[in-house]
């Protein structure tokens, strides 16, 4: 049975979500980077239902939600620079990866085993609502199908992954449209697991250089595979598009040609143009298009998301 769609505001959307939580189910609620398909982390069958509904390889961790830094800090060891950077980014689109504390109720399915967890607080009022009222940890991927373009409307979770889920909690689209930014703080050294929500430059202001992930280590299990792909082939860095492409076009200047044309912002805003990325891939997306031409984007702030979404939306697929 399709899932029903509540308007986060109505009186008891809230209440109603919590309890499909707290009876293993899962549920589509609104952060303020994209929307995530949550369950209870404490328990390994609803963790399951997550990677089966999402068809995500098993070993592929989850992040893990709290409703605040102190709630997230039982889940995991944090040292100074892990709780520096809380501080300054917690709630928001930031996600640690830190050495997991010992016996915490968390499923090992949510870490995927590893000596590892990955805690975030968002600052999306429904998803600190649902936290709180829940009161469960909810490991909370992105509500998409793996390797898909994520969804930043409940009507995108809708169209993919409505039959799987008990309620999704409508809160409107989201505000960042990128994934939170994943700072690895197990080692030595601070890496960027991968650029989101909160610009790499805010974080190595606090806490100096990150490091990129070692070559050869899955530090973040996808990372450098095929994701966030449209069905249509996605051509980078085009000046001059095709007739038959659909331009994604960023900034003022935009080159004529292309079969049809959407912004992610006219006036080169790049926060505009994370917000507008999941959703103008998805309407460029059609039968009636050779490929998805993308102009450049700049390497900077949020820019960096954007890329890194990009890069990997155009590499070549598994399928
Ligand atoms: P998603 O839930 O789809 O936004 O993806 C979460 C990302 O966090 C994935 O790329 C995971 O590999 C990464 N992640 C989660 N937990 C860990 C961990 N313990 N170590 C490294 N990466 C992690
Ligand atoms: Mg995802």
């Amino acid at each position: 049975m399709p899932a029903a769609i509540l308007p986060a505001d109505r009186p008891d959307a809230i209440e109603a979500a919590a309890d499909a939580l707290r009876a293993g189910r899962l549920v589509a609620f609104p952060t303020e980077t994209v929307y995530g398909l949550g369950a209870d982390a404490g328990s390994d069958a609803a963790v399951a239902a997550i990677y089966a509904a999402k068809g995500r390889p098993s070993h592929n961790p989850l992040i893990v939600h709290l409703p605040d830094a102190q709630a997230a800090m039982r889940f995991g060891r944090f040292d100074a620079r892990a709780q520096r950077l809380a501080s300054a980014f917690w709630p928001g689109p930031l996600t640690l990866v830190v050495p997991r504390a010992e016996a915490v109720p968390l499923s090992p399915r949510a870490t995927a085993g590893l000596p590892t967890v990955a805690l975030r607080v968002p600052s999306h009022p429904v998803a600190l609502a649902l936290l709180l009222a829940s009161g469960l940890p909810l490991a909370a991927p992105s509500a998409n199908v793996s390797g898909r373009v994520s969804a930043t409307t409940a009507q995108h979770v809708a169209e993919t992954l409505g039959d799987k889920v008990a309620v999704i909690l409508d809160g409107g689209p989201t505000q960042v449209g990128v994934e939170s930014t994943i700072v690895g703080l197990a080692g030595e050294r601070p890496v960027l697991l991968r650029p989101g929500g909160v610009p790499r430059e805010a974080i190595e202001a606090l806490i100096g250089p990150l490091d990129e992930p070692a070559a050869g280590i899955v530090a973040a299990p996808g990372m450098l595979a095929s994701h966030y792909a449209p069905h249509c082939p996605v051509r980078l860095n085009v000046t001059a598009p095709r007739a038959d492409e659909a331009l994604l076009a960023f900034g003022p200047d935009v080159p004529a040609g292309a079969k049809l044309v959407l912004n992610l912002s006219a006036s080169g805003n790049l926060e505009e143009a994370a917000a507008n990325l999941y959703a103008h891939l998805r309407a460029l997306d059609r039968a009636d298009i050779a490929a998805i031409a993308v102009m450049p984007i700049p390497q900077h702030g949020l820019g960096h998301a954007i890329n890194d979404r990009l890069r990997r939306a155009a590499a070549p697929r598994h399928e």
